[in-house]
């Protein structure tokens, strides 16, 4: 729906009561075309795709709860292609060039910020380890730029760069291009404009079970009814193990709840994201003003969305390392998502072994950066039964070939990235 300046004022005189609408309320049909589960940001991106791109079909999104429930609205908005793996970095670089033009695209202001991401260094070797990474990229037509200590102080004022801190800062790889962008938003932009095209766009309607006869997909049961479907898409994050547990598929999987906070506002202190170099931390500000810090999953295997009192004391203990003048400031909020760590750390693109599943999952700490080329990606996998080549490198296949996608030697554990 599109309003002009006069529909805006109508509505301003009319004390903005009455506005239609923004989605509509669908109840779920018998039979689809294709029904993608999950209204996260990666399934109503591919929702959005399959009906802007592919010839017209009949498309439906079933979501669990609302729009924005799930991890799309609960994540600090990094953005960026920072990786050193090229597979990683192919996907995520589509994307980044796709986030500048999405709030046009999508009538829909998702508020891309791009203030650069930095990625902190606390020793020689680390150093030259992001000089390694950021020729990589380099190399890859991807920007990166390499940060003595100095040009870090500079870059970041309020950061600790003394050398007697416990962590002391050698320098940084920041890429600029990268940054931030508002979650909800980019949920509420790709359901309405899915829905324009013709997208049912349906919640609070769980999807328990994916139906099958033999070796392919026939539709899926939902706590409102079955739905009939040649294709379905499951784009359910922390949900997917269960689901496709219900037609014996196994996915080297596992639930794990990751933890966020926020400060209260203050004027603006941080102009960039910064990243820890050694343990799993970073901060930015949000427009609103708080400090939005991010730390690192508990470590337990779970589907509660509550999290751990040390988790969250860690983050705030790294916090006030790497800045101490933030040790000032109160916590406001906390919250947690449960997100799938696929084993190692890159995600699940893939087609199935039964005709017409189609599984995106294993997205670990970081898949909203992703969102708009997952949704181009992901609706092509599923209109031409192929697979694009952004997604080969992330098929099903790699955990039976040894053919992983690991970001080697940039920390101890594979899925330390977010
Ligand atoms: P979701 O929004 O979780 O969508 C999945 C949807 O499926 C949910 O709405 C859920 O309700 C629904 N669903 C599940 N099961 C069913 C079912 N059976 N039936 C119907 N619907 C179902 N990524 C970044 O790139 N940058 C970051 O800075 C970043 N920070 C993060 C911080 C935190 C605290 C968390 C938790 C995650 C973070 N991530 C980050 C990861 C990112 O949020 C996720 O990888 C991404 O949102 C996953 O895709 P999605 O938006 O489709 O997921």
């Amino acid at each position: 729906m599109r309003y002009s300046a006069l529909t805006l004022l109508y509505h301003a005189f009319r004390g903005h009561r009455r506005w239609p609408r923004a989605l509509p309320d669908v109840a779920p049909k018998h039979e689809y075309d294709v029904v993608i589960v999950g209204g996260g940001g990666h399934g109503l991106a591919t929702a959005y795709h399959l009906a802007r791109d592919y010839a017209p079909q009949r498309i439906a999104v079933v979501e669990k709860g609302w729009l924005g429930g799930g991890n799309v609205a609960r994540n600090t908005t990094i953005v960026r292609s920072n990786y050193f793996h090229p597979a990683r970095r192919a996907l995520t670089e589509r994307a980044l060039t796709l986030w500048p033009r999405l709030s046009h695209e999508l009538n829909f202001n998702v508020m891309f910020s791009p203030r650069g991401v930095l990625n902190l260094a606390h020793s020689t070797a680390q150093l030259d380890d992001l000089a390694r990474r950021g020729n990589a990229m380099a190399v890859a037509g991807v920007d990166a730029e390499l940060l003595d200590a100095a040009a870090v102080q500079t870059l970041v004022p309020t950061l600790d760069t003394t050398t007697v801190t416990r962590f002391p800062v050698t320098g940084g790889l920041l890429q600029r291009r990268a940054g931030t962008a508002r979650h909800d938003a980019l949920a509420w932009g790709y359901a309405r404009a899915a829905a324009e095209r013709g997208v049912d766009v349906i919640q609070h309607c769980p999807v328990q079970t994916v139906l099958r006869d033999g070796g392919r997909v026939t539709g899926v049961d939902t706590a409102r009814g079955s739905i009939r479907a040649a294709k379905v898409a499951l784009a359910t994050c922390g949900g997917t193990s269960d689901l496709a547990a219900s037609v014996a598929l196994r996915l080297p999987l596992e639930n794990h709840l990751l933890q966020a906070a926020v400060t209260e506002p203050v004027k603006p202190v941080l102009n960039t994201v910064v990243t820890h170099g050694t343990l799993n931390f970073y901060v930015s500000q949000s427009d609103k003003g708080e400090l939005v810090l991010g730390g690192d999953i508990d470590g337990y295997n779970t589907y509660a969305r509550r999290g751990d009192l040390p988790t969250i004391e860690a983050m705030a203990r790294c916090c006030v390392s790497l800045f101490p003048a933030f040790g000032q400031l109160r916590l406001m909020r906390t919250w947690g998502g449960v997100v799938d760590m696929s084993m190692d750390g890159s995600p699940i693109l893939s087609r199935t072994g039964l005709d017409g599943l189609y599984v995106n999952a294993g997205w670990c700490y970081g898949g909203f950066k992703a969102t708009p080329a997952v949704g181009e990606t992901f609706a092509r996998m599923i209109a031409a039964d192929e697979t694009p080549a952004l997604a080969g490198p992330f098929s099903l296949e790699r955990f039976h070939t040894g053919r992983v996608v690991a970001e080697e030697g940039h920390g101890p554990r594979p899925w330390r990235y977010h």
